[in-house]
């Protein structure tokens, strides 16, 4: 790996500035060698400027960045890089992403084509005062003192209580949950049922979670992936970013996560635990389904390394870019959607569909009728798995009669309400939209609908420092459209 040093000291420094200097040469020389990063060549700002133009090293350094002449930049820690007035920064943190170099100090790498670790370092660069940072880690360390000595801070999870051991908070066994916990991790591991079996299941027996009505697959699965309950403490599963005014999480790999024992009881065993988690990986479940932001949501394909283009918000609207860092430059996503449909515009008009308008009664109808279906296929569902219960001998005959009496009662009260209600009137007349006029006043995620069912697969090429708009689609039709 090649990279540039860059040096200078910091306004605090300013007496001492030539041994301080000296002091950090040292420490990232050593370092470099440490990690077998090549140094190409050092950066030392003699001035010390707020702004960029009064930092002719910055300029030069940036100059060689943008010529791609290295893999990374080395410093001391990243406010020495960025500081100055925030537009200067900007350009800083634009000129190495763009580049795809990264930051390395001591501490840590930034990666700023990664989401997280540019937030992070741009909230670094722009926001940190050294009692901020302060702060922020006092805070942390209280929390991360606790989980490391296996406490336990968040709300109770299914299955237990909160509790107080030693001065520390931790968590007790719920008897009356509990039993379900173990009942869903024996239903998944030795009777091969499925998430959804199993909530019902669970559910026609009177189990209910802590912040819903029943159980679904989702708070199943959930259930089936913690190791809290095999008594173990993961912490750092998730990160919360700040893209925006929004805060977003992120799943972290694997390898952030910290891991401990729990001072709490376990209630199942470890070995009951690893199968169930072995299990759901040949399972695949597919991941709840997230709403999708992006129209063009895994359509966009990169000509250079043939990687899937996502969506990425940003201040100025959301972008389209290539995950791997450095490689084809992005564009707005706006700007690629509105030249997708510029291109399918003819084949979109001639496509016809029908719009069946909404009945004349009141909406609440529709939602009402939707309801009852829900409720009557899920009651019968839960008849179903009473059935289960008993062949397996988990019910009794008696409980099995008991509960399936309650069950049938509830289904005839809910047909003879469905019977009693009277009609709305079905409209009579349907019209049709072409398919383009359609598409727009769809949300995301049925115009990405729309598009898959056209479109095969768009590459999108782009050159580095090309213009905004000059990016090239090739856009393949699916076979019927042609
Ligand atoms: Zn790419």
């Amino acid at each position: 790996m090649n990279a540039a040093v860059y040096l200078r000291k910091s306004r605090a420094e300013e007496f001492h500035a030539e041994d301080t200097l000296n002091r950090h040469r040292e420490i990232l020389t050593e370092f470099a060698a440490k990690n077998r990063i090549t140094i190409l060549r050092i950066y030392e700002e003699i001035i010390s400027g707020e702004s960029l133009c009064a930092r002719p090293q910055m300029l030069a350094l940036l100059a060689d960045v943008e010529h791609g002449d290295y893999d990374a930049v080395l410093c001391m820690d990243i406010d020495r890089l960025g500081r100055g007035a925030m537009s200067d920064q900007g350009v800083i943190l634009e000129t190495l992403k763009a580049a795809g170099t990264k930051i390395i100090t001591p501490r840590k790498t930034y990666d700023l084509n990664n989401e997280t670790d540019e937030t992070f370092s741009e909230f670094e660069t722009f926001l940190a005062r050294q009692e901020l940072k302060a702060i922020k880690r006092r805070m942390r360390r209280g929390i991360q003192k606790t989980i490391q000595e296996g406490g336990y801070i968040a709300n109770a999870p299914y299955g237990y209580r909160k509790t107080v051991l030693k001065k520390k908070p931790t968590l007790e066994i719920n008897e009356e949950e509990a039993r379900f916990v173990r009942m869903i991790f024996d239903l998944y591991v030795n009777r091969g049922m499925g998430c959804q079996r199993i909530a019902d299941t669970i559910s026609a027996m009177g189990a209910k979670p802590h912040r819903s009505d029943r159980f679904g697959r989702t708070s199943v699965m959930k259930i089936l992936h913690s190791a809290t309950y095999a008594g173990q403490i993961v912490w750092n599963r998730k990160s919360k970013v700040k893209t925006g005014q929004k805060w977003t999480e992120t799943a972290n790999p694997k390898e952030k996560w910290t891991v401990v024992p729990g001072l709490h009881p376990a209630i199942i065993d470890r070995e009951l635990f690893e199968r169930a988690q072995a299990i759901a990986k040949t399972r695949g479940h597919p991941p709840a389904s997230k709403s999708v932001r992006n129209p063009l949501a895994g359509l966009v394909f990169c000509a250079a390394c043939g990687g899937t283009m996502q969506r990425q918000a940003a201040r100025g609207g959301d972008c389209l870019l290539c995950r791997k860092p450095g490689c084809t430059a992005s564009s707005s996503l706006f700007a690629v959607e509105s030249a997708v449909l510029k291109q399918l515009r003819p084949l979109m008009e001639k496509i016809a569909v029908e719009r069946r308008p909404r009945p004349g009664g009141p909406a609440a109808d529709n939602e009402w009728d939707r309801a009852a279906k829900r409720e009557a296929s899920l009651l019968e569902r839960q008849k179903a798995s009473l059935y289960d219960l008993l062949e397996q001998g988990i019910y009794d005959p008696s409980t099995f009669e008991q509960r399936k009496a309650l069950l049938d009662a509830k289904i005839s009260r809910l047909k003879q309400a469905a019977e009693a209600r009277p009609r709305p009137s079905l409209p009579k007349h349907e019209s049709t939209v072409s398919a383009y006029a359609l598409y727009r006043g769809l949300p995301p995620k049925l115009k990405n609908l729309l598009l898959k069912a056209l479109v095969e697969r768009i590459v999108y090429r782009k050159e580095k420092g090309a213009p905004p708009l000059s990016f090239q689609l090739q856009i393949i039709l699916k076979p019927l459209c042609l």
